[in-house]
């Protein structure tokens, strides 16, 4: 476990120094922080979102927004503790007004993630939203499965890595449910997959 600690202490202070990242003039600039990930390293179900958005780059938590309030209220309606899972983003710095992750920022903060994932050794990487899904999918193998996330929702893919068998599940990133109660819908209704692993 002190091991684990260490490891993720280590990628944090990698990622805080990280100034060939794009966004780490804009992180300076505005006095955010970086955000790397929050939860137990032990954790069985780890979430991927996509990147910090204003209140987590002030907080150095992620999904403590409004998207966070919606993540808990999944979590809450299948009896998940947040504190059980981890949860962190593809990218860890804030992009300049809450746009989509670029290719080259994918690239640059992709290999942390890898490197939590080593470390947690989740058994159930459910993704939010459909750069996490993209990113996730084709690293465990599941490229030929790819569709576009309003197919893939919900469902179960299992597939092996180098610490053992997993469950990947794309999810809606819950942003989306900020203002559409029927995707809300829809993913406390998707959220009910994760109840039974
Ligand atoms: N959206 C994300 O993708 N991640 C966060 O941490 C917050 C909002």
């Amino acid at each position: 476990m002190e091991e684990r600690k260490e490891l993720m202490r280590k990628i944090k202070d990698e990622v805080v120094m990280l100034k060939k990242s794009p966004l780490y003039e804009f992180r300076i600039q505005n006095k955010n922080l970086p955000v790397i990930g929050e939860g137990s390293h032990s954790a069985k179900i780890m979430f991927i979102g996509e990147a910090p958005g204003r209140n987590e780059a002030r907080t150095g938590r992620p999904f403590c927004g409004r998207a966070g309030d919606i993540l808990n209220e999944l979590l809450n309606s299948v009896g998940i503790k947040r504190e059980e899972v981890y949860v962190t983003n593809i990218v860890k710095d804030r992009p300049p007004a809450n746009r989509d992750p670029l290719p080259e920022e994918i690239e640059i903060y992709g290999p942390f993630l890898d490197r939590q994932i080593e470390i947690i050794q989740p058994k159930i990487i459910a993704t939010l939203g459909r750069y996490s899904m993209y990113y996730i999918m084709p690293k465990f193998g599941l490229e030929f499965e790819l569709e576009p996330i309003s197919k893939n929702h919900g469902r179960t893919f299992d597939t092996t890595t180098s610490y053992g068998d997993i469950k990947v599940v794309p999810l809606y990133h819950p942003c989306v449910a900020v203002y559409n109660s029927h995707t809300l819908d829809i993913l406390k209704k998707d959220f009910k997959v994760l109840e039974s692993f």
